[in-house]
């Protein structure tokens, strides 16, 4: 039966897992005709994929869901509908909530309930009463949702490998919002990469609220930890680049640093939250290791891979932080380095642990002034690896066009922004870059020649280490054929 075309426009808020399963949303609703849109203008159906880690997220949902009224409203002038779903962490947070402040919703749906949209989408359609469903179902999501990378995903795709969280940290909502840790088989994941890879994918991220946690079935019937799982996807012929994100210190077993030292596609740049400094506000957040501990696992993964540059997450401002908690936080920048970060002011999320934390609560004005040093010393940190990358060459993985005519955009192993003239036949491609230019947040460069390569590579390895691979040559040679 041939299915009517429909336009799908999906918003989504937040983090990559969120940006993944929009994705997969998408894959769940083709075959029920529905194409995506890139506005939600003239939709027939829009999702808002929520998120509910920063303060305000709901406010902005109910905001935007009152946009969107107006423009069901024309559609129904026009005898058109417009079905409008609210999905992700405030779905899941707010259920009925949102269907009683927003009538004009018709889905609200949890994180995993994606497999279950095409139902859901058909008791909407039938019009008899909003659909909500924010269950955690006993059949896995991950089983039931089509096939990852059936369709290209482009030279850099994600890969959900884990979802949920044990750990109950007490100012997070994700062992409420995405349930408990679950680990997809290694068999699924490799398949899936395999056929990523078949369809132009160089590069793919691991997904996973805490991705290090993962401890899915091997095809030997064993339990794999990440660190297994990257080194058999290291064995995909055509496979480039691995990262993953994110990651919790007490997971990063040696296996997983180890890797770090003898995958070369892993890339040298991890993402690893701290939050805070002190060891008070570390148990505080019940968070289960130290400052010293995070110290620890950060020098394992600097002698695995010399070089290696981090990026981590902090929290100021929690319930109770006192100024020498917060000079904790400041010194451990300090020994750490990092060389991008993400940095907030807390805030409470409704139902944690921490937002019943009524003792020693921050003003706005001390927690601004705390952000703001943090965030000072982030970015001079920032600034100056930046810098020390200038005249070094880098291999940009080239994943879209730039501004400017003849311009292509790409990211180097450590994640910075490059912009280099290049032709478009580097699209998709892991090319040699000579870095020209710096600035606070990317980075310029040259695509060199196949002469100067070998040239830098001598000179790469003698100054900072950043990793040239062996096949950079090939690669070159691909480029200019
Ligand atoms: S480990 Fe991460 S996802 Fe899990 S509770 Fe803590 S902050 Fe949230």
């Amino acid at each position: 039966m041939a299915t009517s075309r429909k336009k799908l426009f999906i918003k989504t808020y937040g983090c990559q897992m969120n940006v993944y399963d929009s994705g997969r949303m998408a894959d769940v609703l083709a075959p029920l005709g529905y194409e995506p849109a890139e506005e939600a203008e003239g939709a027939d159906m829009v999702i808002l994929n929520t998120c509910h880690i920063r303060e305000k997220a709901s406010e902005k949902v109910y905001s935007e869901l009152g946009r969107l009224r107006l423009q069901q409203q024309e559609k129904a002038a026009a005898g058109e509908r417009m079905i409008i779903a609210v999905a992700g962490c405030v779905a899941q947070a707010e259920g009925a909530e949102i269907m009683a402040r927003a009538p004009h919703v018709d889905m609200v749906f949890g994180p995993q309930t994606y497999h279950q949209l095409p139902e859901m989408v058909t008791r909407a359609v039938r019009g008899a009463g909003g659909v909500i469903n924010t269950d955690f179902p006993v059949e896995s999501k991950f089983d039931l949702l089509p096939g990852e990378g059936a369709t290209p995903q482009g030279p850099s795709a994600f890969v959900s490998v884990q979802e949920g969280c044990d750990k109950f940290c007490t100012f997070c909502v994700v062992p409420y919002t995405r349930g408990a840790e679950y680990s997809r088989s290694a068999a699924q994941i490799l398949e899936e990469t395999r056929r990523m890879v078949a369809n132009g994918t160089v590069e793919i991220t691991l997904l996973g609220q805490n991705v290090n946690a993962y401890h899915g079935e091997g095809p030997d019937g064993r339990t794999w930890g990440l660190g297994r799982l990257i080194r058999e996807l290291a064995e995909i012929d055509g496979l480039r680049r691995i990262r993953y994100t994110t990651s919790h210190p007490r997971d990063m077993d040696d296996d997983l640093i180890s890797a770090h030292g003898q995958v070369p596609q892993l890339m040298p740049f991890v993402h690893l939250p701290v939050q805070s400094g002190s060891d008070r506000i570390l148990a505080a957040m019940n968070r289960k290791h130290t400052a010293d501990d995070y110290r620890r696992i950060v020098d394992k993964l600097r002698d695995a891979r010399p070089g290696l540059a981090l990026s981590s997450d902090f929290i100021v401002g929690f319930p109770g932080e006192t100024a020498e908690d917060f000079a904790a936080t400041l010194r451990l920048i300090t020994d750490v380095t990092y060389a991008s970060a993400y940095s907030f002011k807390y805030s409470a999320r409704p139902g944690t642990p921490a937002a019943a934390m009524a003792e020693g609560r921050l003003t706005e004005d001390d927690k601004s002034a705390r952000l703001e040093a943090v965030q000072n010393l982030l970015a001079e940190q920032q600034r100056a690896f930046n810098a020390g990358l200038l005249g070094t060459v880098q291999e940009v993985l080239f994943d879209r066009r730039g501004k400017h005519a003849g311009q292509l955009l790409g990211r180097s192993p450590y994640m910075q922004a490059v912009h280099a003239t290049a032709p478009d036949r580097l699209l998709g491609q892991v090319v040699p870059v000579r870095v020209t230019a710096v600035s606070a947040s990317s980075l310029g460069g040259e695509v060199v020649t196949t002469e100067s390569v070998h040239g830098a590579a001598q000179q790469g390895a003698a100054a900072r280490p950043p990793f040239i691979s062996p096949d950079i040559k090939a690669n070159h040679q691909e480029m200019t054929a």
